[in-house]
């Protein structure tokens, strides 16, 4: 197996690795095609239920580029992973019939910029997705290959394998190039876009116990800058927590803001006798989860320890407003 070893893994890796050889004798032959047996409750068309139980596996999102003579083309992936430090090696994996895929071969090389958290309008127009004014792209070239401005890391691998995949194809890249800066990564789940929410207030003071419950019974919701999330004196029957955005909220001589991962409405849902004591509107797109008394309640009698956690958020928000 040494010989069929690329030149570029001819490193001393003596000390540091011992697992065994496996370079192309594996990717030789095509597997078997087998019916994909479905779990329990999946019907109906198995490459359908087989992509949304792909679509479970949070990924970032990455515009990939090449050169094509004086021309750059890019296109949108998540089909990226790391491979190995040692030597430093990275995998995508791109469907047969993108442009893409015939542009490279060993011996190219091709960008990757990780996307950042606002960056959709990129993805979408690197995925070839038609909206009203996407943003233009903007390239630098590094190592003669074009990098996407404004991304939050930056890879230049040169392809030095190729695979069958299916209806994909495979590309194992040797990374010549590496860099990253600050920021929040453009996540892709479930089929969408989504944001990480880093340590917001509420995130870090609550356990998980209490946690957990108010992010699996609760229902999204998403309102629009200047959208009237909750109304001073109607019946108080849910909380909320702010996934994304502000809201502001305001009563006679009282008006403050809170942010992702804060709570709104949580002492009037505790206390069913009362209204609302406050109009609470929308600053920018917000997204929240809300969760009804009755789910709370018995998450908390479930939970003594989620009961005192919220009972600390409740006097901490009595002594910010006393
Ligand atoms: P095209 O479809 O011709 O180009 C893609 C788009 O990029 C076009 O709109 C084109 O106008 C634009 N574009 C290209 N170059 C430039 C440039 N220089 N300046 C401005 N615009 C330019 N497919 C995969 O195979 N693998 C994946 O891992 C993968 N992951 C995806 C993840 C997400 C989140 C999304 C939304 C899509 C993903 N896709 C993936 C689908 C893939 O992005 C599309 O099928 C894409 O259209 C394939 O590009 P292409 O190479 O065929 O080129």
């Amino acid at each position: 197996m040494e010989a069929s070893k690329p030149p570029e893994f001819a490193i001393d890796v003596s000390d540091a690795i011992s697992a065994p050889e496996a370079f192309g004798a594996s990717f030789d032959a095509a597997p078997l095609r087998e019916a994909l047996e479905l779990g329990e409750g999946l019907e109906g068309d198995p490459a359908v239920a087989f992509r949304r139980t792909l679509g479970m596996f949070a990924t970032g999102v990455t515009v990939l580029t090449t050169r094509a003579g004086e021309q750059v083309h890019g296109m949108t992936a998540n089909a990226f992973m790391s491979v190995s430090l040692l030597p430093p090696l990275v995998l995508i994996s791109i469907d047969r019939r993108a442009k893409m895929g015939a542009l490279l071969h060993e011996g190219t090389r091709f960008g990757v910029s990780v996307l950042e958290a606002k960056q959709t309008g990129l993805s979408d127009r690197f995925a070839g997705r038609v909206a009203d004014e996407l943003p233009e792209a903007t390239f630098e070239i590094i190592h003669e290959t074009p990098l996407v401005e404004g991304a939050l890391a930056h890879l230049v691998a040169r392809v030095v394998r190729s695979y069958w995949g299916g209806d994909h194809s495979l590309f194992l890249g040797q990374v010549e190039f590496a860099r990253y800066g600050e920021g929040r990564p453009l996540l892709f789940h479930g089929g969408r876009y989504e944001r990480l929410i880093e340590d917001p207030s509420v995130f870090s003071l609550l356990p998980r116990e209490l946690l957990d419950p108010i992010l699996a019974l609760g229902e999204k919701r998403e309102y629009a800058d200047g959208d009237v999330i909750m109304r001073r004196g109607e019946a108080g029957a849910d909380l909320m927590l702010v996934l994304e955005g502000n809201v502001r909220i305001e009563r006679p001589g009282f008006v403050m803001e809170r942010g992702e991962g804060e709570l709104v409405g949580e002492i009037e849902v505790l206390n069913p006798g009362e209204g609302r004591t406050a109009d609470v509107l929308a600053v920018g797109h917000v997204r929240c989860v809300a969760v009804s008394r009755d789910a709370l309640v018995s998450a908390l009698e479930a939970d003594p320890s989620a009961a005192l956690a919220l009972i600390e958020v409740l006097a901490s928000r009595f002594r910010e407003t006393a």
